[in-house]
């Protein structure tokens, strides 16, 4: 009787730790499934995250991105609606840069809810009533959540994401967001970086005027596109330019330049080109110049304002000239390089002529 006892008690103790054991299996068994849900959770907004800084290291020029980015947001998170706002250096204001909201009048900068949120930090809203913010033709919406975009401590927009569920959004989806906004302002500066260096690549830096490669390459895909639209080449240079520079310095000569640099600049129409041909030679087209009366008075015009302004350096005030050659193209050489030596030729015959004038073929 006794043995049986002990077996049974023996018994009830085994059983109670194998009982033991399986909870604690069981349990350790759920916790890492648990973990292994997070990480796939995470795993998936990494590669996401990836992918989208891989498509914007891709991307870099294309002024199409931030709309990229946006639509990118709305498949990965399938929320409700997306909008990119980005601050207007010139006015300072919030402008929507890219949104599936489909309304043109959307303008955060005049919404007083919004007005109101712009402390440029991170916020969540959810409210069982609709919200309608922006724009009264939305859908129903019922959380909000909007995270700033900082490049290097500078606050440079809003990504604003909202959904017609209430409580949609969790801490995840801020981190995730918080992650795109960091790229998109890493996106914001290679793209202006790209395009100083293009610029940089296009432009004399001196004048602000393009440089003569950009100008042959410009001039080569206007007559390859139509080879029978005319226009006009204008050749330019500065009257006694090298006594001026003696005389002053160079350093005033510079300054001359500059503010001729403006003057053309003013002068020319939307599809003309200037360009920094030589030295203090300059090269103008013209586009579609049909009436050459028209374009003589336009050059004649830049010519007046030339050396009628007065340039001043170190305390001395002087004007300065310059002497103008007109050609057109087709009707004066049937390449650019023949349009150009008539141009040119035209420009010695106003420097034999006394300088400061126009002379057309
Ligand atoms: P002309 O009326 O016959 O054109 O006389 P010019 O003295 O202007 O003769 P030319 O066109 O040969 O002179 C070019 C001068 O332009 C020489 C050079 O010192 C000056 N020059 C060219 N580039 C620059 C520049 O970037 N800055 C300054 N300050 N001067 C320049
Ligand atoms: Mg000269
Ligand atoms: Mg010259």
């Amino acid at each position: 009787m006794d043995r049986k006892d002990d077996i049974q008690s023996e018994f009830l103790k085994l059983k109670e730790e194998f009982e033991t054991y399986q909870n604690f299996a069981e349990s350790t068994i759920q916790m890492m499934n648990e973990k292994n849900t997070q990480l796939e959770k995470k795993l998936d907004s990494l590669t996401n995250i990836i992918e989208i800084s891989k498509y914007i290291n891709s991307n870099i020029s294309a002024d199409n991105l931030i709309t990229m980015i946006n639509d990118m947001i709305i498949g990965i998170l399938g929320v409700t609606y997306s909008s990119i706002c980005l601050i207007d250096k010139n006015t300072n204001h919030l402008i929507v840069k890219a949104t599936n909201i489909k309304s043109n009048k959307l303008n955060f900068e005049e919404d007083e809810f919004f007005k109101n949120l712009n402390n440029e930090q991170p916020f969540v809203l959810n409210c069982k009533d609709p919200m309608l913010l922006g724009c009264d033709t939305k859908v129903n919406i019922h959380s909000i959540i909007g995270v700033p975009i900082y490049l290097r401590n500078e606050f440079r927009g809003y990504i604003i994401v909202e959904h017609t569920l209430l409580n949609f959004f969790s801490h995840d989806h801020i981190t995730f967001i918080s992650s795109i906004a960091n790229q998109i302002a890493i996106a914001l500066e290679n793209n202006f970086l790209y395009n100083q260096i293009k610029e940089a690549s296009i432009k004399d830096p001196l004048m602000g005027i393009y440089n003569r490669r950009y100008f042959f390459e410009f001039l080569e895909k206007k007559v390859l596109e139509n080879s029978r639209e005319e226009f006009a080449i204008v050749m330019m240079d500065i009257d006694n330019f090298k006594k001026f520079n003696d005389t002053y310095g160079h350093q005033f000569g510079d300054k001359a330049l500059i503010s001729i640099g403006e003057i053309l600049k003013d002068g020319l129409e939307e599809n003309d080109c200037v360009a920094r041909y030589g030295g203090e030679e300059i090269v103008i087209y013209i586009n579609k110049a049909y009436n050459h009366q028209l374009v003589f008075n336009r050059i004649e015009e830049i010519r007046k304002k030339i050396c009628g302004n007065v340039v001043e350096y170190d305390g001395n005030r002087k004007s300065i000239s310059a002497s103008f050659g007109i050609s057109y193209y087709p009707q004066n050489g049937d390449t650019v390089q023949k349009v150009l030596s008539v141009a040119d030729a035209m420009l010695y015959e106003a420097k034999n002529l006394g300088r400061n004038r126009v002379i057309t073929v």
